[in-house]
């Protein structure tokens, strides 16, 4: 880590790669020799439609989508296409929900404003401690499609295999995940993700959606900024998209192409999380939230055995300057998320730690 950077274990906005950043820097006052920055320049001038274009290239390899499937970068979040998911794509107004965690119940909420919403599957019954078993599923015929989140940032829980959905297309919330491992777009209908967890800033969401559901007309007539056609029709410029934004994303596409790709990135995420989950499975102080069979290799969610004792962790973080360890606040305990820009140092660092804190408090 350079200078006086620490190491930030946010759930996100999340640490980003230095190389990204210090490129940014050097391109702030003068992109390529525009006379200006990539915030002041037009979104309809020849160079910012570089910059989106090769984004999108990028990404297109980085990942391997396939021909068939249009990619969009817009704004509102993960938390917009809770509503516009159902808007655009709940053509008989019927739609199969799997429910993970907190993301998937506002998803659901929204969703149920629209359409018929059935809940197939829950983990609410064990405190979302558990993805419930795919293979068991059933699933309703008429659905539009089915529902999952499929990293859960806030539980620490993440699927290992995916449902088998047959003909229903599989709709796939990957805000938390993306680009954390290989991704089989062709296994999806749709795949989403607000960027600030894994790829870029706030304020950019990523969507890769299957064309064949864009041919079909939605069930009623949405405003403008509601449809993801009108989006997909003027290559993500249908109105000013968040172009600073796209612009490190696309850095860090480039970042992840040269440093191996999506394979190699597993790698390191697995064997990071493996760091932090052998030191929690043989601490008899530390206690893991997340069942084993679907832990998350992005945010390992733990907690010491009273509230006092984790908030006074989380004070003593503060003299290794190790910053965003507390849980969300609606489960409470203690969260280390380790994006792909957080490196194995930073891991071992907090390892460290952990065992210094255990020692003095066993
Ligand atoms: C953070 C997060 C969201 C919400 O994202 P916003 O950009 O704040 O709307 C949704 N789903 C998942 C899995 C997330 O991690």
């Amino acid at each position: 880590m350079k200078g006086n950077r620490i190491y930030n274990f946010s759930a996100g906005p999340a640490m980003l790669p230095e190389e990204v950043l210090e490129q940014a820097a050097a391109e702030m006052l003068d992109y390529k020799g525009s006379g200006m920055s990539v915030m002041e320049m037009s979104h309809r001038s020849k160079v910012y439609q570089g910059i989106i274009d090769e984004a999108e290239k990028d990404l297109r390899e980085l990942i391997g989508i396939p021909e068939n499937y249009k990619v969009l970068f817009l704004q509102g979040g993960a938390t917009l296409q809770f509503a516009l998911i159902p808007l655009n794509f709940m053509f008989n107004g019927k739609a199969d929900y799997i429910n993970t965690g907190v993301w998937t119940k506002k998803a659901i909420k929204d969703a149920k404003l629209y359409g018929d919403v059935r809940v197939i599957a829950s983990g609410e019954e064990n405190g979302f401690k558990k993805i419930p078993d795919v293979k068991s599923l059933k699933f309703n015929e008429d659905s539009d499609y089915v529902y999952i989140c499929d990293n859960n940032t806030i539980f620490g829980t993440k699927y290992k295999e995916y449902p088998e959905t047959g003909d229903i297309p599989l709709f796939c919330d990957m805000s938390s995940c993306f680009l954390s491992e290989p991704i089989d777009v062709k296994k999806f209908g749709l795949i989403y993700a607000g960027a600030q967890k894994n790829v870029g800033p706030a304020g950019v969401t990523i969507l890769i959606i299957r064309d064949d559901l864009l041919a079909k007309a939605p069930r009623q007539p949405l405003p403008a900024y509601f449809d993801y056609r009108l989006h997909v029709e003027n290559g993500s410029m249908y109105n000013t998209p968040p172009t600073y934004g796209i612009y490190i994303c696309g850095l860090v596409f480039k970042w992840l192409l040269k440093n191996g790709g999506l394979k190699a990135r597993e790698k390191a995420n697995e064997e990071k999380a493996k760091i932090l989950y052998d030191y929690l499975d043989k601490s008899e102080f530390f206690k893991p939230f997340a069942d084993k069979s679907c832990r998350s290799l992005m945010n390992v969610t733990f907690r010491t055995p009273s509230e006092e004792l984790d908030a006074e962790f989380l004070e003593g973080a503060k003299k290794y300057r190790f910053t965003n360890l507390k849980g969300h606040r609606l489960t409470g305990g203690l969260r280390a998320s380790i994006y792909n820009a957080m490196p194995k140092e930073g891991v071992e660092a907090l390892v460290k730690y952990l065992k210094e804190f255990e020692e003095a408090h066993k």
